[in-house]
């Protein structure tokens, strides 16, 4: 996929220099759920999402630092459209903290669509965040709730490790990637999309939201060379 946002060229350029002369010591590259049931055949599969697998697991090398995220629901998830009678997935409810999207059961603890894709190998991943626990709310960053204010953890994790810039890359681009950027920015750390180690899912206009999200925050959006430095 190609950023498409008007200044993507020059902001691609200023983040190859960067990269190529940061401290890689406070990079680190989060990997969003690539997880069965985000991948061609799984319960709730992101188009070509599989395809990420063996770039991601390129940039893996390339990264001391790598945390991993897992998407992590009990079963009657009330982000399932089965836990709420008479919807169907990818309706929008409101829920207490704001609109919620509907999915298919996906990721239910503990079963194979949960686990990790099985040709993505990055073993020297430091930390696996695993998000959504909670049965009444659901968590597409990796640093909050999908109220926005509920932490993770994430963010203290990064910070007692001195890291300064995120690079992110995984599933899907336009839900779990963009809110984890967002997120990331708030929390006053240095964002970088690594747009070809990612796929969107792209409900109700979704990837273009999050372009413009992306360009509104500034957060650049490279390729995979690019931020492999
Ligand atoms: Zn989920």
């Amino acid at each position: 996929m190609i950023c498409r946002t008007p200044a993507a060229t020059t902001k691609d350029q200023e983040v190859k220099l960067a990269a190529a002369k940061a401290n890689r010591d406070s990079d680190v590259l989060i990997v969003v759920d690539i997880q069965n049931d985000f991948c061609p055949s799984g319960a709730l599969a992101v188009p070509r999402g599989d395809e990420v697998v063996p770039i991601v697991n390129r940039l893996g090398k390339t990264f001391r630092n790598v945390v991993l995220t897992q998407d992590w629901h009990p079963a009657e998830h009330l982000s399932f459209a089965s836990a709420h009678p008479g919807h169907a997935p990818y309706d929008t409810i409101a829920m207490p903290y704001g609109p919620q999207v509907l999915w298919p059961d996906h990721c239910v603890q503990g079963t194979p669509g949960a686990a990790f894709h099985s040709g993505l190998h990055i073993p020297h991943a430091g930390l696996v965040i695993r998000k959504g626990i909670d049965r009444t709310i659901d968590s597409y960053s990796a640093l909050y709730e999908n109220d926005r204010a509920t932490p993770t953890g994430l963010t203290g994790y990064l910070r007692e490790r001195g890291i300064k810039r995120l690079f992110l890359a995984g599933l899907a681009l336009d839900f779990c990637v963009r809110y984890s950027a967002e997120d990331a920015v708030r929390e006053g750390f240095a964002v970088v999309v690594i747009e070809d180690a990612c796929r969107g899912i792209d409900v109700q206009g979704s990837v273009a939201a999050t372009r413009l999200s992306f360009a509104a925050l500034g957060v650049p959006c490279i390729g995979e060379l690019a931020a492999a430095g």
